[in-house]
This record gives C-alpha cells, sequence and structure tokens, in this order.
C-alpha cells in the first residue's frame, strides 16, 4: 500500500523510447529443441524435484507443489530432460526445468483448450497467468476487491521495453478484441486504455476512455496511472478497484481464445552493445543464450546481461536464464560503458529524496537496508510504497545501488 505523498515533482529526467525508431515487424526467433522455465519454490517447500522425463503438452501448467503458488505454460510440447535447483537474482529458491521439443508434435494440454474454448473467470484465472504479458485475474477472484473496472496498459513502464507499443501501432484490432473479451470473462463493463500521447491519432474513433501517457518517465508506472485514475474519478488510491492487463496480455487473450489457439511468442526489445535496438518475438521458455546468437552477440567477461530495461531490469549470471512472460526487455552492456557502483556512504546529498515519486526519505530508508533492518524499512520508511521506479539508483551521487538494496529487501521481507 502507498502512503506517500506521491507527486512527481521534477522534470522528467529520462524519456520513453518509441515505437516508430523500430521496424514495423519483430524478427521471429524459434528456440533450436529446447525451452527454459523457473518455477519459484518458495519459502516452505521442501519438495526437490528430480528428473522425470515426463511429456508435456502445449498449454500445460508447469508448478511444483501446487498451481497456486505460480505456474509456467509450457509453449510448445516435448519432454522435461533436466530438474535443478537454482537461486534467483535477488536470493529466490528457483528450480529450472528444461524440455526438449519436438516441432513435429503438435498436441495440446486438454484443460487449456477447454478454457480456449470456453473460458470463464476461474478458467482464466488457472490456465491464462503464464501467457505473454501475464494476465493476472486473481484480483478478480478475491472478494475483498471489489474490483469494477478493467485498465488496458498499452505503453511500456521501462525506459527502453516496447512490447504494448508495438501492439498498439500495429495490432489495434487484437489489443480491442481482447478487452471485448475481458469485459465477457469478468463481466465488467467499465475500461481504460492507456496509451503512448503519439500513438492516439492511430486508434480508430470507437475506442472509448482512451487516456494518453506522456513520454517522461515514470509517467508509464502502474502505480502512477492508478494515481490518475482515482484524482479523475476523486476516490482514494487505497478504493481505486481497477485490475491492471497489459496490452500484449490481452492480444494474448484473444488469440488463445479464437479459432486457432496458437499462443503468441512474447515481444521484447533486444538492445545490442552498441545500443542498436531490434523488436524481437520468441516463444516464453526460450533461452536468452540463443536470442545472443541469433544478432552474434558474444559476452566477454566483465560485460553485463540485464534482463529487462536500464531502469528496472536486474543483471544476470547465466545466458540460460530464460524469457519470461514478462520479459519485455533484453540489454547487453560491454564492460567499458558501464557505470560501476561503488561501497562508499551516502553522503546525503538529497537528490534521490528531491527525485522520489512516492516522497520517501531514501537518504534514510538506505541506511537501514545497508544493515539489513529491513522490518524497519518497512515500518518506518515506507519500503512497499516504493514504486520500483530505480530513479533513487539513476541520480545517486555516490552510486549506491539504493534500488538493488530495495529489491532485495521486498524479496526477503515476501520470503519471510
Ligand atoms: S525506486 Fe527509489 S525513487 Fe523510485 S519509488 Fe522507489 S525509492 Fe522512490
Ligand atoms: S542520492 Fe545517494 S548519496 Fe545522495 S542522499 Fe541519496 S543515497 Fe545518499
Amino acid at each position: 500500500m502507498i502512503h506517500g505523498v506521491f507527486s512527481i515533482r521534477t522534470a522528467p529526467l529520462l524519456q520513453h523510447a518509441t515505437i516508430t525508431d523500430l521496424p514495423d515487424r519483430p524478427v521471429t526467433i524459434e528456440p533450436a529443441g529446447t525451452l527454459v522455465y523457473h518455477l519459484e519454490r518458495g519459502a516452505h517447500s521442501d519438495k526437490i524435484p528430480t528428473a522425470d522425463g515426463g511429456g508435456v503438452k502445449i498449454g500445460q501448467r508447469l508448478f511444483l507443489d501446487s498451481p497456486d503458488k505460480g505456474y509456467c505454460l509450457a509453449a510448445q510440447a516435448g519432454r522435461i530432460t533436466a530438474r535443478s535447483n537454482l537461486t534467483g537474482t535477488f536470493g529466490q529458491q528457483l528450480v529450472e526445468i528444461s524440455i526438449s521439443t519436438t516441432e513435429d508434435l503438435q498436441e495440446y494440454d486438454e484443460e487449456f483448450s477447454d478454457a480456449c474454448r470456453d473460458p470463464s473467470l476461474e478458467k482464466a484465472s488457472l490456465f491464462f497467468r503464464g501467457l505473454p504479458g501475464r494476465p493476472d485475474f486473481l484480483p478478480l477472484t478475491d472478494p475483498r476487491q471489489q474490483i469494477e473496472r478493467l485498465v488496458i496498459l498499452g505503453v511500456d513502464d521501462d525506459v527502453q521495453g516496447c512490447s504494448n507499443g508495438y501492439l498498439v501501432k500495429h495490432h489495434i484490432n487484437s489489443v480491442l478484441a481482447g478487452i471485448t473479451l475481458l469485459k465477457k470473462i469478468t463481466g465488467l463493463s467499465e475500461s481504460w486504455l492507456f496509451v503512448p500521447d503519439y500513438l492516439e491519432p492511430l486508434l480508430p474513433t470507437s475506442s472509448s476512455a482512451v487516456r494518453t501517457v506522456k513520454a517522461g518517465y515514470p509517467e508509464a508506472n502502474r502505480e502512477v496511472i492508478r494515481k490518475r485514475i482515482c484524482r479523475e474519478l476523486n476516490i482514494p488510491v487505497a478504493d481505486d478497484r481497477c485490475a491492471f492487463f497489459s496490452a500484449e496480455a490481452a492480444c494474448a487473450l484473444s488469440a488463445v481464445c479464437s479459432e486457432d489457439t496458437r499462443i503468441p511468442g512474447k515481444i521484447l526489445t533486444f538492445v545490442d552493445k552498441c545500443g542498436k535496438q531490434s523488436l524481437v518475438s520468441t516463444p516464453v521458455g526460450t533461452p536468452v543464450r540463443e536470442i545472443l546468437q541469433y544478432f552474434g552477440e558474444t559476452l566477454h567477461e566483465g560485460d553485463r546481461l540485464v534482463i529487462g530495461g536500464p531502469m528496472k531490469g536486474t543483471a544476470v549470471f547465466s545466458v540460460d536464464f530464460p524469457v519470461s512472460s514478462t520479459t519485455n526487455a533484453i540489454m547487453v552492456q560491454d564492460r567499458r560503458d558501464i557505470v560501476e557502483t561503488e561501497d562508499v556512504a551516502c553522503v546525503n546529498c538529497g537528490a534521490c529524496v528531491r527525485v522520489c515519486p512516492v516522497d520517501i526519505q531514501v537518504n534514510m530508508l538506505i541506511r537501514v537496508l545497508e544493515v539489513g533492518e529491513y522490518e524497519e524499512a518497512a515500518s518506518r520508511y515506507n519500503l512497499f510504497s516504493c514504486i520500483d521506479c530505480g530513479l533513487c539508483s539513476y541520480v545517486c551521487e555516490a552510486r549506491i545501488a539504493v534500488f538493488q538494496h530495495i529489491r532485495i529487501a521486498k524479496t526477503a521481507l515476501d520470503y519471510a
């Protein structure tokens, strides 16, 4: 819950990339025989799965103890060839599952197919969460939340992501079909569609409740948009009653619930060491190694591989990490271009406090985070009001990895 005043007081330091700089079509990258999925084990799971060689169908849910803890959807059919335990980038306990895919096997999971033919809220929640854009129906199945409106984000929340902007520009009819389907599944009639301001002229005049988002970062952040809606409706943020879906999630829903039922590829932006951006479509589960190979990019000692954009992305230690249902960007940075963080004390310059959109006392927050006092960070310094924009790290004079400390603390408290 956000407790801060919530204001963007400084002029934007950064602007979002525009889709107009990218080609009209993404390159399609098909994995060469293996898909990889990361499943969270959860803090209290003591089950250590072993390789079993089991067959997997298209659309089959992959999970450990129970799908309630989260699941992935197999994008292609095949056979499980390996499972291993893994520690994620913020300490999450993961199990990595490798599937050897079989091109000539096009067998669909029966429960997934049934959900596609006859989607209800319950089935959508049970079977569609692993689709590209990760449509999340859980708030709609929670009676305490009393959701009244659908909010479709045709914008991308990091500065170099273009997945949703691409779909709004080139596949607006699929986005609108997905919104119609979401209304049918949820029984809600109110929907808001947020698009980059430069794409508004491309929308059909019949598109209702369209709002535009300026290019200044972090205007496209979900929490900033939530605040906008509440201000327009003159209601408290705690009473917003919104369910958020990305334009990509809406498109994926309309695709799998059509006659075709094929699971679309994940749309993402690939940024090479020279900063050149390319739009990619690839199945969820494709190892990043395959995308690097496609673009002829090689990692050398000290180079950095980032999954996500420059503000919210995470440096990963292996090219075997897979594209997930929410991977909107992959970046490779040459070691000579990396701005190193430093292990020095905060100089109390206040830049992070001035830039924080939710008025967190970041200079005080970092002091308790650095000594591992996460409970105090949450209770005294509004850790969970943070909207994950990363601006505090971006402006830090002392090059302290403030945002990384914040994410480690949030993950640790989630697991506590
Ligand atoms: S990431 Fe930093 S600047 Fe952004 S909301 Fe969180 S504390 Fe504030
Ligand atoms: S920007 Fe960095 S050095 Fe300045 S007050 Fe914030 S944490 Fe300290």
